[in-house]
């Protein structure tokens, strides 16, 4: 765990919040300020900070990340009309939490990506 990581703190009950949906490999959070009617956040159980530092260690929970992305969607009800899935890696994307996390937008037409 980073100790000073929100997702970690919210993980362990640190900061109330939420959780969605967990399993053994990730958790699943609304994200505060959303960019769409459907903004959720699908997050692993570990402390992984970066794209950049996964190992094949991490390929199980990966897949897991992107399986409960799909099924968060569907909960949601936006599986049938689409979906993105985002991870900003690095300063250039914008990522705020270094803990990798996948970003899930939808219920309604995303615009353009850039
Ligand atoms: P990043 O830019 O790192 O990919 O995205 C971080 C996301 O986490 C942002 O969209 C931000 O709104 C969200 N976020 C930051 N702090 C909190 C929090 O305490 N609770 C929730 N639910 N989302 C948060
Ligand atoms: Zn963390």
């Amino acid at each position: 765990m980073g100790s000073d990581c929100i997702f970690c703190k919210i993980r362990s009950g640190a900061i109330p919040s939420e959780i969605l949906h967990d399993n053994d490999a990730c958790f699943v959070i609304r994200d505060i300020q959303p960019k769409a009617p459907v903004h959720l956040l699908v997050i692993p159980n570990e402390h992984v900070t970066f794209v950049s530092t996964l190992g094949l260690q991490h390929d199980a929970i990966m897949g897991s990340l992107f399986r409960t992305a799909h099924e968060a969607a569907r909960r949601e009800g936006i599986s049938g009309t689409g979906y993105r899935l985002v991870v900003n890696q690095g300063p250039d994307a914008g990522q705020a939490v270094d803990h990798l996390h996948l970003h899930v937008l939808g219920g309604r037409r995303l615009g353009e990506m850039g």
